[in-house]
């Protein structure tokens, strides 16, 4: 029952990903990022009374006004990361832990900041559960990076923001990858790869209109309390 959900799911982000080749320049996603999303229970990662959800194509609320991403955009954003073995790389926005539990396994090691204190302690605790032991989770406003573990091979962005944090662009390694999403809180957004070639220097391509959850920092959260 559940396999024939997540062969499904696999489906609808197949069909999905042919529907934006126009955008983003590809039919298919590479078949160790299906082989990571097929893996992951993704049931764990959204609330109780939204499980039977747990295998649709769509994004779902997480609490704390955040939500879980769609299916097709965390496989998108892994398959533009080109994850290797023996890469390291940060997310910022960990939110549930979904994008990191799927990331992770593509990987060597994971650092991943959430803003929301909650989210960032049950994404760690949830992590460590379910075994993804290659996942450090800590809280705090990602827009700094996590100059400690830097520089990254790839850096993943799952908040919208205004702007691209200057401190991620330094802390990606040269010749790593950042995905992240620009744009304004409430419009659509940009989903962009940023690349940094081995100079030093930055090429930037938009990929496909997106709508995520706003970009926030810790001044902006300090109002909203
Ligand atoms: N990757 C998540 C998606 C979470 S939505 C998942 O798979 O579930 C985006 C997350 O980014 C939210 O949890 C939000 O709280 C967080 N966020 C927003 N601004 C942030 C910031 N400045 N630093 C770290 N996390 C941030």
């Amino acid at each position: 029952m559940k396999q024939h959900r997540i062969n499904e799911l696999l489906r609808h982000i197949e069909n999905d990903c042919r529907l934006t080749k126009g955008y983003t320049g590809r039919s298919v996603f590479k078949t160790n990022v299906m082989e990571a999303i097929a893996r992951v229970p993704r049931e764990e990662f959204v609330p109780d009374h939204l499980k039977a959800l747990s295998y649709q194509n769509s994004p779902l609320p997480i609490g704390e006004g955040q939500t879980i991403s769609q299916p097709f955009i965390v496989a998108l954003m892994t398959d533009l990361l080109c994850p290797d073995k023996s890469d390291t790389m940060l997310e910022v926005g960990a939110g549930s832990g979904y994008q990191a539990a799927v990331l992770s396994q593509l990987v060597k090691k994971l650092y991943t900041v959430e803003i929301v204190p909650s989210l960032a302690q049950n994404a760690a605790l949830l992590l460590n559960r379910l075994g993804y032991d290659n996942v450090v989770v800590k809280q705090g406003d990602g827009s700094l990076g996590w100059p400690e573990h830097a520089p990254y091979d790839g850096i993943i962005v799952t908040a919208a923001a205004t702007e691209i944090p200057e401190a991620l662009k330094l802390q990606l390694k040269p010749g790593g990858r950042m995905v992240i999403p620009v744009g304004y809180p409430g419009k659509t957004q940009n989903l962009m790869l940023i690349e940094k070639d081995h100079a030093g220097n930055f090429t930037s391509r938009n990929i496909l209109p997106v709508a995520f959850v706003p970009f926030v920092t810790d001044s902006v959260q300090a109002r909203a309390a």
